[in-house]
């Protein structure tokens, strides 16, 4: 969406509707009853999905020469967690009803009212509450044998940075990309995938000299930005909140929380955090093995501290559809469309014959689709209901262009390309699309 462009007012039941009614985002187990926490991505928001992760895949590590990518375990050595304080200081403050029993993350709630029951004041002091899935490797059960399922990409990419070091020698500044699942044990999971339990991440540690690291933090502010931007998140409801000293994890030099202004209200989408050389200088004194980096001038061997931009797949994917979600008025009618960027969107032209009955048409739409999905591969193929039916589902699901094989096709060879912000219709030869 450009900037200053109108912004439609869109609740949350209006985003997770359209998600389950057309195939983005369903509930995880449902037919079960759920599993709350998790969520299953459709065959429509499996491909948004997959199209937002490659873009950034793309922009950070494909077109950069400085930033190359890891794909690391998810269970990881329990010593990890230990080391970068995970197993002692992952909690969340975690209150019980003492009437109905049921918890809540201390922070979300108003203490003076249960939100279940309604009984008054019936919460005691708060327990932290660890956030990590545990579980056994291999088949004995017992304490020496406990991991954890990651809470976060981060320390796979911590514990490969001197394996990156040594096969590739990179210089100095230069940054290490993770994409992939996370957990954690949520005591309230909410606001539909904005609050998962199990979700994905796409995290960059970028080692740098500590001396300049003002100036990589500028430019990761820049970056950020103009990722956002290409992704198609409207720049008009995010908001930079600069974390203040007073409220900085100790082993922070300056954070700042990117907040999206979601439905549910203005909350955390991304953090970029200068994280000094907390992470290395961990890993070096409980492994006993030397983080060390030697430039390749003969410089001082120094451990490099980190600045780390910290996305949640999640929570860009509903800031994407949150930003394309509009209305309009159509022939007295209201619509609803997703105006997504042309490279975000799951589908890029539909085909379909004017009249699903005329063999004619239809045989030469099967022709103009087969081109169509060879050229651009993302091609959804749809003859179900009449035309304004058919148009009405590809808006709801961000098409950019409906294409209709008419009678006039069979004469000239030109089809309908209709756009679906505009719902203008133009005649083209389907070769120039
Ligand atoms: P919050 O304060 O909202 O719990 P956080 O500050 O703990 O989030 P980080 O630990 O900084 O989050 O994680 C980095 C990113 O991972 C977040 O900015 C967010 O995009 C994503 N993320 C974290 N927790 C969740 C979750 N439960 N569901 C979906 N995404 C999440």
């Amino acid at each position: 969406m450009s900037e200053g462009s109108k912004k439609t007012e869109v609740s949350l039941e209006d985003i997770t509707s359209l998600c389950k009614r057309r195939g983005f985002i369903f509930q995880g187990s449902e037919v079960y009853g759920g599993l709350s926490g998790t969520w299953d991505y459709g065959p429509l928001g499996v491909v948004l999905k997959k199209n937002l992760m490659n873009l950034w895949w793309q922009t950070f590590v494909e077109e950069r020469d400085d930033i190359f990518g890891v794909d690391a375990s998810i269970l990881m050595n329990p010593k990890v967690w230990q080391a970068s304080g995970h197993v002692d200081t992952f909690t969340d403050p975690l209150v019980e009803c003492s009437n109905c029993k049921s918890r809540f993350r201390e922070d979300h709630i108003d203490k003076s009212k249960c939100p279940t029951c309604g009984t008054k004041n019936s919460f005691g002091d708060p327990r932290q509450f660890n956030m990590m899935f545990k579980t056994n490797v291999g088949p004995v059960q017992n304490e020496d044998n406990i991991s954890f399922l990651r809470p976060e990409t981060a320390q796979g990419i911590f514990t490969n940075y001197k394996n990156v070091v040594d096969t590739l020698y990179p210089d100095v500044p230069f940054g290490i990309a993770q994409q992939g699942k996370a957990f954690r044990n949520e005591i309230s999971p909410r606001d539909f995938v904005f609050r998962s339990r199990e979700f994905e991440q796409m995290e960059i540690e970028y080692f740098i000299h500590s001396e300049g690291w003002e100036k990589h933090f500028e430019k990761w502010r820049t970056d950020i930005k103009s990722f956002l931007k290409e992704s198609g998140v409207n720049i008009d409801s995010l908001h930079e909140l600069e974390v203040p000293d007073d409220e900085l994890a100790h082993y922070s030099k300056r954070t700042i929380d990117y907040e999206f202004e979601y439905p549910h209200g203005k909350d955390e989408l991304l953090g970029l955090a200068y994280r000094t050389d907390f992470d290395l200088m961990n890993i070096q004194n409980s492994s006993g093995k030397k983080m060390e980096y030697r430039p390749k001038d003969g410089g001082e061997a120094f451990v490099p501290h980190v600045i780390e931009p910290s996305f949640g797949v999640e929570r860009l994917v509903m800031a994407v559809l949150v930003s394309a979600y509009s209305k309009d008025e159509q022939n007295g009618e209201e619509r609803i469309f997703l105006k997504l960027p042309e490279h975000i969107a799951p589908v890029k032209f539909c085909v379909s014959p004017l009249l699903k009955n005329k063999p004619e048409l239809v045989a030469k739409a099967k022709e103009v689709y087969k081109a169509l999905k060879e050229k651009h591969g993302a091609i959804m193929w749809d003859d179900n209901g009449n035309i304004g039916k058919r148009y009405r589902r590809q808006d709801e699901i961000g098409t950019p262009y409906c294409v209709v094989v008419d009678f006039d096709t069979l004469e000239d060879g030109t089809v309908t390309v209709r756009d679906r912000d505009t719902t203008e219709q133009t005649r083209r030869k389907p070769e120039e699309l």
